[in-house]
């Protein structure tokens, strides 16, 4: 995201990518404009937040004709940085990570696996979903310095080693599938998402938060 949008709270921020994935289908539908509370129930955040959140950008829904889906598109566009391809790199080529490259997030055309990594002698120099392993040791010479994000699918154990050597061939954003906590420098961002532990909560919450 650019820095003049910088004002953009985080939690809206958060939700842009959601609006933008149902506001591209609603305008490859041939729509023209959408409700919030059309746009509410699709996406499951309610209307309220909706309109504070489009607030942020100047988009002030009309009452009774709703918001131009064009207009909201093209802004998005810009905000997310949609017309730039985001390289990113993935390390540990296991399940997780398989499912990834064969994945590749390609429903989603501005960001894309570009190289995977692995210590598996057996991997290294295969292909996976049309994307090469490298190894791992080789990261700093052959790392296209354009890449700044990282996904790891390694086991816990590996998750820090492999953090520090993202960051010191400068990873500035990584996606963190394993259950290990990263310690890294202030500027570097990472989001963390523990499978196992979003289901427990799921079923948790399921047990003693009936709806
Ligand atoms: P698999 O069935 O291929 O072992 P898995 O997801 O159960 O898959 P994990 O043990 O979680 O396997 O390892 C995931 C991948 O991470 C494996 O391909 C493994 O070779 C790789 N890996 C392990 N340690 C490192 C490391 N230090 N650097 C890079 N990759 C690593």
């Amino acid at each position: 995201m650019k820095a003049d949008q910088a004002r953009i709270p985080q939690a809206t921020a958060k939700r842009l990518p959601l609006y933008y994935r149902f506001l591209e289908n609603l305008q490859a539908s041939g729509k023209q404009r959408v409700s919030s509370t059309e746009l509410s129930e699709a996406v499951k955040v309610d209307s309220a937040t909706i309109r504070r959140d489009f607030s942020y950008f100047g988009a002030l829904g009309k009452k009774g004709y709703g918001y131009n889906v064009n207009y909201l598109l093209s802004f998005f566009r810009k905000t997310l940085d949609q017309d730039e391809l985001t390289k990113v790199i993935l390390v540990g080529v296991g399940n997780l990570g398989t499912a990834f490259l064969n994945y590749n997030f390609s429903k989603n055309n501005n960001t894309e696996i570009v190289m995977a990594f692995d210590v598996d002698e057996e991997k290294i120099g295969t292909e996976m979903g049309g994307v090469t392993i490298h190894n791992f040791h080789e990261l700093t010479e052959i790392m296209d310095p354009e890449v700044t994000v990282a996904i790891i699918t390694v086991p816990s154990v590996a998750a820090q080693k492999i953090a520090d050597k993202l960051v010191e061939a400068g990873i500035k954003g990584i996606l963190n599938f394993t259950p290990a906590r990263l310690d890294v420098p202030d500027e570097i961002r990472v989001h963390h998402i523990d499978l196992s532990v979003e289901l427990q909560a799921l079923v948790y919450f399921l047990k003693h938060y009936p709806v």
